[in-house]
């Protein structure tokens, strides 16, 4: 959820835990400090809000030392306060600590630390970490002895990264649940919880897996399990370019990344399409296909925006494989005790590749022998590695924290799967080939949708000061009605519902009157007259309708107060398309209302807390 940077070398490391931050701010951002060690002490600079207030407390001091951590904090535990912001120090304030994730058992070590004398300062459950280190580093141990019996203790997550004065020579980093890196330098070495805050310094890569622990000099690094276990770490090539993770000229990354669709998309589906075959070849899924076209059941794990997405992919694979499907939160399937089966197979979708329920729900469908496949876009991510097999979205780096381009990238990665399993069942060549044409005019068709960003800008003008929303769809357009309205909320911080059209009747037309935007997903597919009659319900009702509509429709713009026409395709692709709209309304409403779009209130992009 934060972000975690260390340098260790030759130059002043401030600028580039400064940098570094900057670049993880999208993780999560209620506070951020640094640590370093000057003069053989360690010194501390935390300060709320942004990075760039962090920066604008040091500016002036002449920081030389070439050793440091940085954090940015998504409070879990305590306020988000300076006192709370990380690194966390000891009594003597010997050993700086910064983390990522939760440690459960805080409480019970907490009660036993302050029982044996320790003194603490802030509410987070980090703090027991210095102190239980410390209380290691009391009865003699090395630094690095003291972290891994530390680890040992606790019960829980984190990606920590520790330095002490009495050892300045080294950062300790340990990884469970939370992400963790080092990069590698010439004379200098880098840690960070994520690859793009290193990129402008060094393409080489360690991934640190769960309960591995390693010792960072600035010419050296070695590695451990925390049970003591010597392992040999590979240094793997990146090859993300710090362009991919600029803003482009863009206002907002979200804006950059919904006006890059057309090429996430095309990036998703390139070299996976075999027109003469008329299905998908996915490297990931290579000697897993025959195992995934005959389970007995699919089931598809995730949270928020990819569980939209797993939604569409339902009705896909329904639709097209005849292989029964659900979809499940991955917060629910952890903890309920799901039969899962061997024959099962389960698909877990999370853009960032951490998501810590749909990683915990992983680890559990592991154990009980269900083919475990990760659909990712972060490429090296603990979902990634924990899954048999997988399939990467390639949306490339999305910092916006609302998801837009991850989630059509995962909206075509369902097609190629569905694809793929269908041409091994029933669906026929020419059906197939159908497919893979529909498919590949997307990018076009999104291109086009994005020139009405103008429209849509003039109707969030419109719109911008309304306290509800209700976003209505049928078919493939349900899960699509839902995403509109999680992005409105997201972002806006206006509520806002999705529902099924004709659920409406059951309920939310009690909502409706001259105050409640009903944004229709109209397209002209087998619904349509259904649809029809679902607009004439909310205009009876004086209800304000935007709808999304086909191009060559003309009946809809009659009855409504707006219409978005978008290009037409086969029903299982139209949400591809469908979304665009919703997306871009949703940006120029949180635009209007003057609000962050790409840090909303109280959001993260990498959700690795519970
Ligand atoms: N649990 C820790 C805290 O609340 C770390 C949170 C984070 O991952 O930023 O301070």
């Amino acid at each position: 959820m934060c972000g975690i940077v260390g340098y260790i070398g030759e130059k002043k490391c401030v600028p580039i835990l400064i940098e570094g931050l900057k670049r993880l701010e999208y993780r999560g951002y209620d506070s951020a400090g640094i640590g370093t060690i000057e003069d053989g002490e360690c010194k501390v600079y935390k300060k709320t809000g942004k990075v760039s207030q962090l920066e604008d407390k040091i500016n002036g001091r002449e920081i030389k030392t070439p050793l440091g951590i940085g954090h940015t904090r998504w409070a879990t535990h305590g306020a988000p306060t300076e006192t709370n912001a990380h690194p966390h120090f000891n009594g003597k304030n010997s050993i700086l600590v910064i983390h990522n994730g939760i440690i459960e058992n805080y409480a019970t070590l907490r009660k036993a630390l302050i029982s044996s004398g320790f003194n603490f300062i802030s509410e987070t459950d980090t703090e027991v970490l210095v102190h239980l280190i410390d209380s290691f580093k009391k009865k003699g141990f090395s630094l690095f002895e003291s972290v891994r019996y530390a680890l040992n203790e606790v019960e829980g997550t984190y990606g920590i990264a520790v330095i002490s004065s009495d050892e300045p020579d080294k950062i300790i980093v340990a990884k469970k649940g939370s992400p963790l890196v080092i990069g590698i330098g010439d004379e200098e070495n880098f840690i960070a919880s994520d690859v793009s805050a290193l990129i402008s310094y060094t393409s080489q890569i360690v991934y640190l897996e769960d309960g591995e622990i390693a010792e960072v000099k600035k010419d050296s690094f070695c590695a451990k399990t925390i049970s003591a276990v010597d392992i040999e770490k590979e240094i793997h090539e990146v090859t993300m370019s710090l362009d991919e993770i600029s803003k482009g000229g863009y206002p907002h990354f979200m804006l950059k990344e919904i006006m890059e669709q057309p090429e996430s998309i095309r990036n998703s589906m390139r070299g996976r399409l075999l027109h003469k075959e008329g299905t998908a070849k996915l490297g990931g899924l290579v000697g897993f296909e025959d195992r995934i076209a005959d389970s007995k059941r699919i089931i598809i794990t995730a949270c928020g925006t990819s569980w939209h997405a797993g939604l569409v992919g339902e009705y896909m694979i329904e639709q097209f494989t005849g292989i029964p499907c659900e979809v499940e939160y991955a917060s629910e399937f952890r903890y309920r005790n799901p039969i899962i089966g061997k024959d099962d197979t389960i698909l877990f979708i999370s853009q960032s590749g951490e998501t810590a329920d749909t990683l915990a729900a992983l680890k559990e469908a592991k154990r009980r022998g269900a083919l475990c496949l990760g659909v990712v876009n972060v490429v090296g991510s603990s979902i990634a590695r924990e899954s048999e097999a997988g399939v990467y979205i390639h949306a490339g780096p999305e910092i916006g924290v609302a998801s837009t381009k991850a989630f059509t990238s995962q909206l075509i990665v369902f097609a190629l799967i569905t694809l793929l399993i269908a041409r091994k069942k029933q669906l026929s060549h020419v059906d197939g080939k159908t497919i893979i044409k529909e498919i590949e005019s997307l990018p076009e068709k999104i291109e086009k949708i994005l020139k009405l960003n103008d429209h849509i800008e003039k109707i969030a003008e419109e719109f911008k000061d309304s306290l509800n929303f209700l976003y209505l769809g049928r078919g493939y357009n349900f899960p699509v009605a839902l995403e509109g309205a999680l992005k409105l909320k997201e972002i806006s911080y206006i509520h806002a519902e999705g529902y099924p059209a004709a659920e409406m009747k059951h309920g939310p037309i009690a909502l409706i009157d001259k105050n409640m935007p009903c944004v229709f997903l109209a397209p002209s597919d087998s619904v349509y007259e259904k649809i029809i009659s679902n607009i004439e319900e909310v205009k009876a009702r004086k209800g304000r309708i935007i709808a999304i509509t086909s191009e060559n429709d003309d009946k809809i713009d009659k009855m409504v107060d707006y219409t978005i026409k978008i290009p037409d395709t086969i029903r299982m692709l139209m949400p591809v398309l469908s979304v665009i709209p919703l997306q871009l309304l949703a940006y120029h409403i949180a635009v209007k209302k003057g609000l962050n779009v790409d840090q909303p209130r109280n959001l993260a992009k990498s959700v690795t807390v519970e």
